[in-house]
């Protein structure tokens, strides 16, 4: 996935679920950590093909993303209370990344158990219309969950 729909994808998600701008702000810039991490592909052939081997592993490995929430969840206990939202916005950023890696379960594979062994489904290819297409119904879904009434939209499909 692009990462403006890895971006605007975990914004509507987390945006729904949290109602909050400054959290949702923090899973935005945490929705391309796990990218950001691997550094940019490097141009040259050999070395390219290196960077590529060591794509989504240990960068998009959900192990380390949730100790992380776990160690930033103790440190919250830890901060005196004018900084105490800081671990918030970090467990956050972490949330946005950990659905970077759900997002990218669905268009690639990447590590569940082993950071060596990946598993996805792949629904649509990265950049393709597919993938717009996505990001598009997971916003009217989010905006239904936000705005809609789940009775009207299951009479209207005579469920
Ligand atoms: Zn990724």
């Amino acid at each position: 996935m692009k990462w403006i729909n890895h971006q605007i994808v975990t914004g509507f998600i987390v945006s729904t679920a949290t109602d909050d701008a400054l959290i949702t702000a923090s899973s935005i810039v945490g929705a391309v950590l796990p990218d950001r991490v691997e550094g940019s592909p490097p141009k040259e052939n050999k070395a390219y093909w290196k960077w590529r081997k060591s794509h989504r592993t240990w960068s998009h490995y959900p192990p380390i993303y949730f100790a992380l929430i776990i160690a930033a969840q103790f440190a919250k206990n830890l901060v005196p209370s004018p900084y105490s939202l800081i671990p918030t916005l970090i467990t956050y950023a972490l949330i946005g990344a950990l659905l970077h890696i759900a997002e990218d379960g669905i268009c690639g594979k990447v590590p569940i158990l082993f950071p060596s062994k990946k598993y996805g489904i792949k629904l649509f290819k990265v950049g393709s219309r597919s993938e717009y297409f996505f990001a598009v119904l997971i916003i009217l879904i989010c905006l239904f969950i936000r705005f809609g009434d789940i009775n009207l939209l299951l009479n209207h499909l005579n469920i």
